[in-house]
């Protein structure tokens, strides 16, 4: 076997699975990603069906954070998604750098390796616990998705009980949530949801500059709390986050799903409160990291 740092550009040589070739060892199996989006794990050797799939779950726990939904992807992995073949590996110029071309199915010195496709896995974030405001029940988990108010995607928990969708109390260390831009509103549009004046929310909806709140609302999103609701979202700052702050955004998205279901914005900024606190000693975080 050719040790990797010994071998020229354009030479053919076998991956060891060393961290200096970009490989982690999961389950025991040296793996990498491929491509830029990373939407494949290729392992050394031919994995069996049952180290595909440890395989593909420590990869997303250990580097995502995220577990494994079920779903007909995951059902389907072993048998459409992995592919195992035969690789010839080439160095490139630069010294980390190698690539792999599909060797013939015949050719005795090609290396074995183990192509799965993760790209359209469903996982869910693991998240530190945090308990449904409707029926109590724990959540340690979330999904990266859209909620009710607030234009964006953002972490929520799902009670599997009583269907309830609130945001996750962020916890500043560990990073829980993977980082990833909010996409700016738009100026002329509701800044709570993605109506715009061409492509309004609900037909014929129109969106006014709103002096309760002080930004540009749709009558969708104000007909969903009555005005003295919106006035004492406006009170407790609700929307005039100025940086592009999870926090902030996560607060928000509390406010209004709280709202939502008639607790007082007051009440609300209060338990949003309590449960940063929570979050962060179920972290196990310093008690300062979480000020806001
Ligand atoms: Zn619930
Ligand atoms: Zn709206
Ligand atoms: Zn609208």
């Amino acid at each position: 076997m050719t040790a990797f740092t010994d071998a020229n550009p354009g030479q053919t040589f076998t991956l060891t699975g060393s961290v200096e070739e970009g490989f982690d060892t999961l389950h025991g199996v040296p793996t990498t990603t491929l491509g830029e989006n990373a939407d494949h794990l290729m392992a050394l050797g031919h994995l069996t069906d049952r180290a595909v799939l440890a395989v593909t779950n420590a990869y997303h726990r250990r580097v995502w954070g995220q577990r494994i939904l079920p779903c007909s992807q995951l059902a389907d992995l072993t048998r459409l998604g992995t592919k195992r073949i035969g690789i010839k590996v080439t160095k490139e110029s630069d010294d980390y750098a190698w690539h792999f071309d599909y060797a013939d199915r015949d050719d005795p010195t090609a290396q074995a390796a183990t192509i799965i496709d993760i790209e359209w896995l469903c996982h869910e974030d693991i998240a530190v616990q945090s308990e449904c405001p409707t029926c109590n029940r724990s959540s340690r988990s979330t999904n990266h998705t859209t909620g009710p108010g607030r234009t964006g995607w953002g972490h929520y928990h799902h009670c599997r009980y009583c269907d309830h969708k609130w945001p996750t109390a962020p916890a500043r260390l560990p990073n829980l949530t993977k980082h990833r831009r909010r996409e700016l509103p738009r100026p002329d549009g509701c800044f709570a949801c993605f109506c715009v004046p061409e492509y309004s929310c609900t037909a014929r909806c129109t969106i006014q500059y709103n002096p309760l709140i002080g930004q540009r609302l749709c009558a969708t999103c104000r007909n969903q709390l009555p005005d003295d609701v919106w006035r004492q979202l406006a009170a407790v700052a609700y929307g005039t986050a100025t940086t592009f702050d999870d926090l902030d955004d996560q607060r928000d998205r509390w406010l209004y799903s709280e709202a939502l279901r008639g607790i007082p914005p007051t009440q609300a900024t209060q338990t949003w409160q309590h449960r940063l606190t929570l979050t962060a000693l179920r972290a196990d975080l310093p008690p300062q990291s979480t000020s806001v």
